[in-house]
């Protein structure tokens, strides 16, 4: 509970924070089931912010400080962003594992 509010005022940065676009007609892909996904394959690492948007339309500028983006590219694929930068496009079946290696090759990785 404590570790909630601190985290929601920010004063500590020990969780994954996660920000998602509240999807429109423009999402590429099921929102609710990736961010699922991303949530389960990532939560148990440390004072990251993940965003998960549903289109580069409006998604990347919607990302606000995000350590890394997973937004909708175009039909069944999505692009994986460190920060602002636009770093791979893969196929959407491939998205959550391409996150992972990416957060590895940054040596952000823990294994669960
Ligand atoms: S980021 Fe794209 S898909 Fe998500 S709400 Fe905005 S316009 Fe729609």
């Amino acid at each position: 509970m404590c570790y909630g509010i601190l985290q929601a005022l920010g004063l500590r940065r020990t969780m994954v924070e996660y920000v998602a676009c509240p999807s429109c007609g423009r999402t590429l892909f099921n929102l609710e089931e990736v961010l699922q996904k991303v949530r389960q394959a990532t939560q148990h690492l440390t004072g990251l912010n993940i965003a998960v948007m549903g289109c580069i339309v409006n998604g990347p500028g919607e990302m606000a400080d995000a350590d890394y983006g997973y937004v909708g590219k175009q039909a069944g694929y999505i692009s994986l962003y460190r920060g602002r930068e636009e770093i791979k496009k893969v196929p959407e079946a491939e998205g959550v594992v391409e996150l992972i290696n990416l957060i590895k090759s940054d040596e952000k990785w823990i294994d669960p």
